[in-house]
């Protein structure tokens, strides 16, 4: 069994990616639910199952349970607001995203979002809240982004009792149902715990318990987690929502829930300080701001991006000029591309890449060389030269394919982090997503 460990150390002490990282999170470690706060980014509106309890809204004020929001971000925007809220809430220690769909039904916003947020917070725990259905798909992008904390929601081990619980599961363009349904997603489920637990994040299950329906099968639930290897269970009671087909349920009460609890303790640690939480929650768990915060989450729902007049062009490192494919360190020329007047891409030149072996000055010389590039596209790149080129306003995205469907990220609203988010791994650009969300 896991030890949670209680006293929790500066975020300057703990690498966010370490184990010990749990001490600042507030749902794993309850000691510091009273220090360490999060902050729920909406950026995740679609989800690709349909849970017979759930009801998403997207903008209600007045209603506190997962699924719910009053604004949905896009990533720039979630950076942001990111940005405001550490400076009114500099106790927020964790970024989760947690809807109002599920993360993993938007890939683009949600590893986009994440990337943008490291960058800028690498101190910051990442913490992601998911049905499991699509997360083995991005298993290995999560840890690269450093997401250290991940919630999956298995109410079941059991397709025959999953049928009743989900009603339609989508996995690309086919939509299941009944017990296939049930199977498919327990299958995606198990796999994204275990990729989880071997990639060395902190797992938590949430387990909703619904009378009459999953309620005798926790114990079974739990005994599952444990051999996966689950650091926290979760077991959070139904909450009856009307309009749904478990509307008319009655809420488990909390003699069910601790019953419950005690019973599957021995075998996997036990939550028992959830607030079921909001998708745009913020603040500590026992003084929740997101009321409060909620204009500051309007506003930034309404920013447009910074224009990038001043910098017109966009930088390439290719072997033949149809895709992007060099290294940034062994491009020997860069291609230049910008917006032809018909709204296509056209070739303004080639320029000639500063010599190699020149150290942190090669990288100077690049900035310069690129100056007026919104971004450089290349296959992969050092962190050095990262660094140098993005704070001299130049964007490196380490990105794969056509050049001409990377130029049309590059020149699409916030799209330069997302071709990084949504690199090589799934065959290059342009793969989207489809969906509805996951509570927390
Ligand atoms: Fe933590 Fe529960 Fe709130 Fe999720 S819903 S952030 S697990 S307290
Ligand atoms: Fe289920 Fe969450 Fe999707 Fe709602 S948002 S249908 S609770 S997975």
């Amino acid at each position: 069994m896991q030890t949670i460990i209680t006293t929790p150390p500066t975020a300057a002490t703990v690498d966010p990616k370490s184990a010990a990282s749990s001490v600042r999170h507030p749902c794993f470690n309850k000691e510091s639910s009273g220090s360490c706060g999060r902050v729920h980014l909406p950026v995740a509106p679609r989800c690709n199952i349909q849970c017979n309890y759930c009801n998403r809204k997207y903008d209600c004020v007045n209603e506190s349970r997962p699924g719910v929001t009053s604004g949905i971000l896009k990533p720039y925007q979630a950076l942001e607001y990111t940005r405001q809220v550490l400076e009114k809430e500099p106790r927020i220690t964790v970024v989760g995203i947690a809807g109002p769909g599920d993360p993993m039904a938007n890939p683009a916003e949600t590893l986009e979002t994440m990337l943008l947020i490291r960058r800028e917070y690498p101190h910051l725990l990442f913490c992601l809240s998911s049905n499991g259905l699509a997360m083995p798909e991005y298993l290995d992008d999560l840890a690269e982004l450093g997401v250290s904390h991940a919630t999956v929601t298995l109410n079941t081990v059991d397709p025959a009792i999953g049928a009743r619980i989900y009603s339609w599961v989508r996995d690309g363009n086919v939509v299941y149902r009944g017990q296939a349904a049930a199977e498919l997603i327990l299958e995606r489920q198990m796999e994204a715990i275990s990729g989880l637990k071997a990639r060395g994040l902190a797992v938590k299950v949430n387990t909703i318990v619904i009378p009459g329906v999953n309620d005798a099968h926790i114990q079974a639930v739990a005994e599952k987690t444990s051999a996966l290897g689950v650091d926290l269970m979760n077991l959070m009671p139904m909450f009856p929502t009307a309009g749904t087909p478990f509307g008319e349920l009655k809420e488990p009460g909390k003699d069910v829930i601790e019953a419950l609890r005690a019973e599957a303790g021995p075998l996997v640690p036990q939550m028992t300080h959830c607030r079921r939480c909001r998708a745009d929650a913020v603040g500590l768990l026992c003084n929740d701001r997101s009321g409060e915060l909620g204009g500051v989450l309007s506003a930034c729902s309404k920013l447009v991006p910074k224009a990038q007049d001043d910098r017109p062009y966009v930088a390439v490192a290719t072997r033949e000029g149809l895709l992007v494919n060099l290294h940034l360190g062994e491009a020997k020329r860069f291609q230049i591309w910008g917006l032809a007047e018909n709204g296509t891409f056209r070739l303004v030149e080639e320029r000639q890449a500063p010599s190699a072996g020149c150290g942190p000055s090669r990288w100077e010389d690049l900035a310069r060389l690129l100056s007026d590039c919104r971004a450089v596209l290349v296959s992969a790149l050092g962190e050095a030269p990262r660094k140098i080129l993005t704070e001299r306003g130049t964007l490196p995205a380490a990105c794969s394919g056509f050049i001409e469907d990377a130029l049309a990220l590059a020149y699409g609203e916030d799209g330069l982090a997302r071709l990084e988010a949504l690199k090589a791994r799934r065959g290059g650009l342009g793969k989207s997503c489809c969906g509805t969300g996951d509570g927390c």
